[in-house]
């Protein structure tokens, strides 16, 4: 399966600032030396060398990841603002796709407000289906749409749309079964386990982590044990998620520990704060691998680990 990454933020839309981009472009100018521009093998190179939070951005658009089966079937993991880049991308490659499994973590805003602008939704060739265990999703969903909060009603989509309640632990979808499990989040929050033959990705955005998560029950180690890639909420550092006790968000070290916990082989931090800006993170992102490095060496572990990154995409 590939797993792209269509929108990493947390919590509200982060576009770059125009000064931020500014001030990009004025750190890279005051890098180049006269020998860095001399041929475009030398300009490959040096950009080449620029750190990441200077040449690209980590991304603004709120959470939304595609999962692509070995036989083309498209799994959605929320509709994010990050949905109308999945949509933009399609475009790109000629995709046709007519049927759309998107799986539903909660309903906060910043997990729905890319819905109105995906434009498969409106073309009555298309099949969606929504998941989520939450036996009110079709009432939350529609009354997202309702009037005065957006022009355009749900039931001016033209695609065939059909809600399905998870009450099965696990559920086929094409040549993979995605099982769920409850996380600690206001309002509730749902992660997904996609399995395809030996692979497995399991995504757990907005997660408070407690101690009950870490016990090794038999629903805790056949959900998480030895996943090949685990997405996880780090929005806060170990202060600010004691500070912000309650609010629904792990620490990127507490994600750590637990990814080492369940031998997880891959975590990618998720949901940034919307606060930091691309140099903030990328600090952070260097205190997180120095934590994942310590940890791996004390525990005898290979945990790889990074901040989930919009457009960026894996294949597991
Ligand atoms: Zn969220
Ligand atoms: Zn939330």
């Amino acid at each position: 399966m590939i797993v792209r990454f269509w929108g990493v933020r947390g919590s509200c839309p982060t576009p770059l600032k125009p000064a931020e981009v500014g001030g990009k472009i004025s750190a890279v100018l005051q890098r180049v030396r006269p020998e860095d521009l001399q041929s475009s093998q030398a300009k490959e190179k040096f950009l080449a060398r620029l750190p990441r939070y200077l040449k690209s951005t980590i991304g603004g658009n709120t959470a939304c990841v595609e999962v692509r089966l070995a036989d083309n079937t498209m799994i959605v993991l929320d509709c994010g603002t990050g949905l109308r880049s999945l949509y933009d991308h399609m475009e790109e490659c000629g995709d046709q796709i007519r049927d759309y499994h998107i799986f539903m973590t909660h309903f906060h805003y910043d997990h729905l407000s890319g819905m109105p602008y995906f434009a498969p939704f409106y073309n009555g060739e298309n099949r969606i289906h929504f998941y989520s265990p939450y036996s009110k999703m079709e009432k939350i969903i529609r009354e997202y749409f309702r009037k005065p909060y957006h022009p355009v009603p749900f039931d001016a989509f033209a695609a065939q749309i059909n809600f399905h309640i998870l009450e099965e632990r696990s559920i086929p979808v094409g040549p993979a079964s995605v099982s769920w499990i409850k996380r600690n989040h206001p309002d509730g929050s749902i992660a997904y386990r996609v399995e395809e033959g030996n692979s497995s990705f399991i995504f757990s955005t907005d997660t408070e982590l407690e101690d009950r998560d870490f016990r090794k029950t038999r629903r805790n180690k056949s959900f998480f044990q030895d996943a090949d890639l685990l997405v996880m909420d780090g929005q806060y550092t170990l202060g600010e998620s004691i500070e912000k006790m309650s609010w629904g968000h792990s620490s990127y070290s507490m994600a750590i520990e637990f990814a080492l916990e369940f031998d997880i082989k891959q975590l990618l931090i998720f949901h940034h704060e919307p606060m930091n800006d691309d140099r903030q993170l990328e600090k952070y992102r260097n205190i997180a691998r120095t934590y994942t490095d310590m940890l791996n060496k004390k525990h005898g572990k290979k945990l790889i680990l990074d901040f989930a990154m919009e457009e960026n995409w894996l294949e597991l």
